[in-house]
């Protein structure tokens, strides 16, 4: 087995670290050490006005909790700026890109009415600008977005999740890669940090998978080589609905506070993914013998308040 693969954990601290989190983590985590590979933690930081502070430190703590490791320093994303201009410059410089000047109600009421789930397609309303029209909006003090070009969706195979065939022009449509508010969109950020941390497989929660095709673009438009891609089905409440405040208090934070031992959890989540045949406790490190990410369930996995009794946690 190639001793190359490298993966990674790349919380955001926009809040705490739930159980949902932790799932995709140990999974993420698991894959990697099982391979043999290294693991990289990223800290996705740049969604500046969603950012709590001491959410990152918290993540770190949460991650040490779980008893996951990485390899050398953390990547903070607010460290690396210029890296992601100078990928926006090979996008301006190839004409790949476009400035955007609607705001969101603009797209709304210039798009036709996306069913139900489905995000709203950006109906083209600013395609026919080239990049050197970006100086004039400058000039008259407009604020604007870039938008990558989009052309025919490209199907890529996922690890967990199977053949996906993603028609981003259908879907979502041209996409910004950077914010009005001067700052890089997760898409673009992501591939960048990414190619450069040399990740070879991204595990993540399958709520990621319409950003891959997206994604995918970019990897191709900066020439840079993509990852393998396993999504991994969330964790829902017991109504199948994504875990939110409405499910209890479900944070890393309050299970730890609450004295649940990291084991326990891993172990519930162990069961979870098809691992165990009973939730009990065990390490990460012990379950590397067993993890296979074929057996996880497509389904998402309900965490009832029977399963967090079980593991000793009465929220
Ligand atoms: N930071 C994202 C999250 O916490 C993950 C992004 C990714 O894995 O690409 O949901
Ligand atoms: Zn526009």
């Amino acid at each position: 087995m190639s001793t190359a693969l490298t993966g990674r954990l790349a919380p955001s601290p926009t809040g705490a670290q739930h159980v949902g989190n932790a799932r995709t983590y140990l999974v993420a985590w698991l894959s990697a050490r099982a391979q043999g590979g290294a693991v990289k933690l990223r800290i996705e930081d740049i969604d500046s006005p969603r950012i709590k502070p001491g959410a990152a430190e918290q993540a770190i703590t949460d991650l040490r909790w779980l008893g996951l490791d990485w390899d050398g320093e953390p990547v903070i994303q607010t460290t690396r700026l210029p890296h992601y201009e100078a990928a926006l410059e090979v996008l301006r410089r190839n004409e790949l890109v476009y400035p955007c000047t609607c705001t969101r109600s603009d797209i709304s009421s210039a798009a036709s009415a996306p069913h139900a789930g489905e995000e709203v397609t950006y109906p083209g309303t600013c395609s026919h600008r080239c990049v050197a029209d970006a100086m004039k909006l400058l000039a008259e003090g407009k604020p604007f977005a870039w938008r990558f070009r989009v052309t025919e969706s490209v199907p890529f195979t996922d690890l967990c999740a199977g053949e996906q065939h993603i028609d981003v022009k259908h879907a979502g449509g041209d996409f910004v890669v950077w914010k009005n508010t001067g700052t890089p969109a997760y898409q673009l950020a992501v591939v960048v940090d990414d190619a450069a941390m040399g990740i070879t497989e991204v595990v993540r929660g399958d709520d990621l998978i319409p950003s891959t095709p997206r994604q995918l673009f970019l990897y191709r438009a900066l020439g840079l080589s993509e990852p393998r891609f396993a999504h991994v089905p969330l964790v829902v409440g017991e109504d199948g609905r994504r875990l939110a405040k409405r499910h209890g208090d479900t944070r890393l934070a309050a299970l730890r506070d609450a004295g649940v031992k990291p084991e326990s959890l891993v172990g519930l989540l162990a069961w979870s993914c098809g691992w165990l045949a009973r939730p009990e406790p065990i390490t990460p490190r012990e379950l590397l013998p067993r993890f296979r990410l074929e057996s996880i369930p497509a389904k998402p996995f309900a965490l009832t308040a029977e399963l967090l009794r079980v593991i000793g946690y009465f929220a």
